[in-house]
Formats: structure tokens, sequence, C-alpha cells
């Protein structure tokens, strides 16, 4: 690199470092702007029993409804949002509305579980249990109807301060659920570390479960596994009929995926899934 000229690579990819600092903090002001204007929502997808196809939860999706660019999905903005200082006043819109939508329903004679992807900043500054307790004691919600869903990365930064949260937020009867299942380093030793409700196996394993016999030795080990530690188990990423009988017949027995539905607005949800109860 020391003999370099002065205008080869090294500048180069100093440029495209500036350009991509550049358009992430324009992403960033885009992003407080969108907070300020509400152009958040919460889509909700239908998680069901397997056994009866009955509509037993509802897992929270953040969307953008940018007005120029229409509806943003999560991929495409929460990898910035995650690491600029909106993420805590984001993450806590998504909690108070889930809370509140949620009480909604509770209210309306439908309870539907909802289930919150937590935010790796959600567990590192202020004490995610008080902000949980006082949106339970705002709302009324029942501390059953909502579910905390971690993924393993979250874990990771600080084990014991996370263990300590998640006890305190269970033992008010918030439950816990174990996210993307399978995809991280170490999730066997997390089953045993922390405490749990329930274990989604991430869709990476269930969308080739019938073709691949190395995935359905996975996802039949996991619900072996999660059954014997007396967790509940829901799979993700189930897109037709014979893949949601083969994990019931595996002894799964909650599912998510485009077979039951698609993540949709509030108001559509309530008529296509909470008018009937169930998926058709
Ligand atoms: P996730 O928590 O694993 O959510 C499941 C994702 O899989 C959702 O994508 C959902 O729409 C999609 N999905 C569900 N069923 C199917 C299916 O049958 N086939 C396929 N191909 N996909 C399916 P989405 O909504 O784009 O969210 C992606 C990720 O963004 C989420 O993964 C989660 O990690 C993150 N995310 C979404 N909303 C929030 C939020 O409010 N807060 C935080 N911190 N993260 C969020
Ligand atoms: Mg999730
Ligand atoms: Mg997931
Ligand atoms: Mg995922």
């Amino acid at each position: 690199a020391a003999i370099l000229a002065r205008d080869e690579q090294p500048i180069g990819f100093a440029a495209a470092m500036r350009d991509r600092i550049a358009s992430q903090l324009a992403l960033e002001a885009e992003l407080r702007l969108a907070l300020e204007k509400n152009q958040f929502e919460l889509f909700y997808q239908p998680q069901v029993l397997l056994s009866d196809r009955s509509v037993i939860g509802a897992e929270a999706l953040i969307r953008w409804r940018h007005p120029v660019r229409g509806l943003i999905p999560p991929g495409q903005f929460i990898p910035v949002l995650n690491n600029s200082p909106l993420s805590d006043a984001v993450a806590n819109w998504v909690l108070a509305t889930a809370c509140q939508q949620s009480r909604q329903w509770q209210l309306a004679g439908t309870p539907v579980r909802v289930g919150v992807n937590l935010s790796p900043s959600q567990l590192q500054g202020s004490e995610l249990q008080d902000t949980v307790a006082a949106l339970l004691d705002e709302t009324g919600l029942a501390p059953e109807l909502l579910e905390l869903e971690v993924t393993e990365d979250i874990l990771i930064e600080d084990a014991e301060k996370a263990q300590k949260t998640f006890r305190e937020i269970r033992a008010r009867g918030v439950k816990i659920a174990f996210d993307d299942f399978g995809t991280g380093y170490g999730s066997l030793s997390y089953l045993k570390a922390f405490p749990l409700d329930t274990l989604k196996i991430d869709q990476t394993f269930v969308r080739q479960l019938l073709n691949d016999s190395g995935d359905a030795a996975i996802v039949r080990a996991t619900i072996d596994l999660g059954r014997s530690l007396g967790l509940s188990i829901i799979a993700e990423g189930i897109e037709d009929l014979e893949t949601a009988n083969r994990l019931k017949g595996m002894g799964c027995d909650e599912g998510q995926g485009y077979h039951f539905g698609r993540p949709l607005s509030a108001p559509e949800f309530e008529q296509l899934f909470l008018a009937r109860r169930s998926v058709a």
C-alpha cells in the first residue's frame, strides 16, 4: 500500500466511504422526519394453531409509508436505523403501538397475542422492564397478550443484563420468543441460559423442508428439543399446505407464513382474520 501513488486505490476507497456515509446520513435525516410525520406503520401477520388453523397471534412488522416511494419494507431501513441515534425512539414507538393495538383487540372481544421484534438498543440503554411495565399499566393490556421476539445478536451484547431484564419481564406474564432460531452461532447455549416461552424456527429451515433432508432433520431436532424444554414452537415462512401438514406431523404447535396470510394493515387484519378467528 505504501507504494501506491496518491491518486490510486486508497483515494477511490475514501471517496466510496464518503459517499456511503453521506447517503447513510441522508437516510437518517429522512427517518427522523418519518418519525415526526407519523410515516411508520405496523403491519400484522397471523400466527395460527396448526391443529385447527385458528388465529392465536400476530407478529407486528414495521413498514415505512413513504410519501413518494410508497411502502418500504424494514430490510431497507432497519440496518441504518439501528445504527442511528433514532433507534430507541422508533423501537419505543413500535412497542407502544403494538400494545395499544393489542389492547384494542382485547377490548373488542377478539384478543390476539401480538409479537414485537426488539431492537438491540432497547436492551442497552434504559431499563426495558420498566418501559414494558409502564406500557402494560397505561394500556391495561393483559401481559400474556404481549410476546417479545428476541434474536441471538441482541442476547449476545450483554448476556447478563439480558437475562435479568427478561426474567423480570417474564415474571409479569409477558412472553419471550427466540426469533430466527438456528441461524446464530450459539443458539443452544442460549436456550439453557435465557428465560423463554417460545422458539421460532427460522424460515430458512422451513422453506425446503419437504425437499431437503438436512433441513428436515434440523427442524425435527429443534421441535423435539423445544418440546422437552417445555417451550412452544412456531415455524415461520410456511408457504404451502404440504409444509404446514408436515410440521404439524412433526409436533410443531403453531405456524406463520404466506400460506396462512401475509402481513396486513391493522384494519385489513381485523377484517380478514378477526371477524372469523381462523384462516380459511
Ligand atoms: P422476522 O422477525 O424474522 O420477521 C419475519 C419476516 O418474514 C417478515 O418480513 C415477514 O413478512 C416475512 N415472512 C413471513 N412469512 C413469510 C413467508 O411465508 N415467506 C417469506 N418469503 N417471507 C415471509 P419483514 O416484514 O420484511 O421483516 C423482516 C425483518 O425485519 C424481521 O424479521 C425483523 O427482523 C425486522 N423487523 C420487522 N419489523 C420490525 C420492528 O418493528 N422492529 C425491529 N427491531 N425489527 C423489525
Ligand atoms: Mg420476528
Ligand atoms: Mg423471524
Ligand atoms: Mg427473520
